[in-house]
């Protein structure tokens, strides 16, 4: 098994360390994420500049390139010109925060594993639901028992889809299982804080806390998280609302 593991919080993050030396015990590991964090990047790429890559010794992995790009450049580079013979796994993570709800839009480690997926290669994607948490043991060796499960049922899924998967930041025996979840919504406070630059410019700087989720339901990702379930979301990059279409067509369009 081969697998490319990437993140969005930089090659040098204990997260995607721990989890490229767990997957090393699963297959043969390239571990290709960027020199910087790029976290909340989204699913940008690099178009306008050259991406340098630099080889990194990393222990317990037996190769890894820094990249000076993004998570989706990390994966498109990767799998094209670093890691070409075949890619059985594209793993994001394990991402420092949890990625739930509408933050997965902005999430550079949700959009590397939306990558992945985009390219063909069954994805995931890995957060530990807290900031800062130290101990990233927990997550991986629940993500290692995850993959096991996969190989089991020949990683059936969709195409286009992959799974996120958000990890409460808890000891083993706190964990209570897991729940398959649907994405809640996070909602912020949208607040600024203005401030002048040295020479009387204003900048604004974004300060707004997480408002608490409305709903109290066990089937939404963030409230799963909450009460110590480990989420597995599975999630598609195709964003057609295919109810509404037909009701669109009917709009008398024709007239335009
Ligand atoms: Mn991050």
């Amino acid at each position: 098994m081969r697998i490319l593991v990437t993140n969005d919080d930089g090659i040098r993050a204990p997260g995607v360390q721990a989890l490229a030396q767990k997957m090393s015990k699963l297959g043969e590991v390239a571990l290709i994420a960027p020199l910087e964090e790029k976290s909340a990047i989204g699913h940008g790429i690099t178009i306008r500049d050259p991406i340098c890559v630099h080889k990194i010794n990393i222990e317990g992995v037996s190769q890894a390139w820094g990249v000076k790009g993004t998570p989706a450049d990390c994966v498109k580079l990767g799998l094209t010109e670093l890691f070409t013979e075949k890619c059985d796994l594209v793993i994001s993570g394990i991402n420092n925060g949890p990625n739930l709800g509408t933050d997965v839009l902005y999430s550079g480690t949700v959009s590397a594993a939306i990558e992945g997926v985009i390219l063909g290669v069954p994805s995931l994607a890995i957060s530990l639901a807290a900031w800062n948490y130290e101990d990233y043991s927990v997550a991986a060796d629940i993500i290692y028992t995850l993959i096991k499960y996969m190989i089991k049922n020949k990683f059936k899924l969709p195409v286009g889809t992959l799974l996120n998967v958000n990890v409460p930041a808890v000891n083993k025996k706190d964990i209570v299982g897991y729940k398959v979840t649907i994405l809640g919504a996070r909602e912020y406070e949208n607040r600024f804080e203005k401030r002048f630059d040295p020479r009387g410019n204003p900048y604004y700087w974004a300060v707004g806390e997480i408002l608490p989720f409305k709903e109290r339901d066990l089937d939404f990702d963030v409230v799963a998280v909450e009460k110590n379930y480990v989420s597995i979301t599975p999630i598609q990059f195709d964003l057609t609302n295919y109810k509404i279409m037909q009701e669109i067509k009917q709009w008398g369009l024709e007239d335009l």
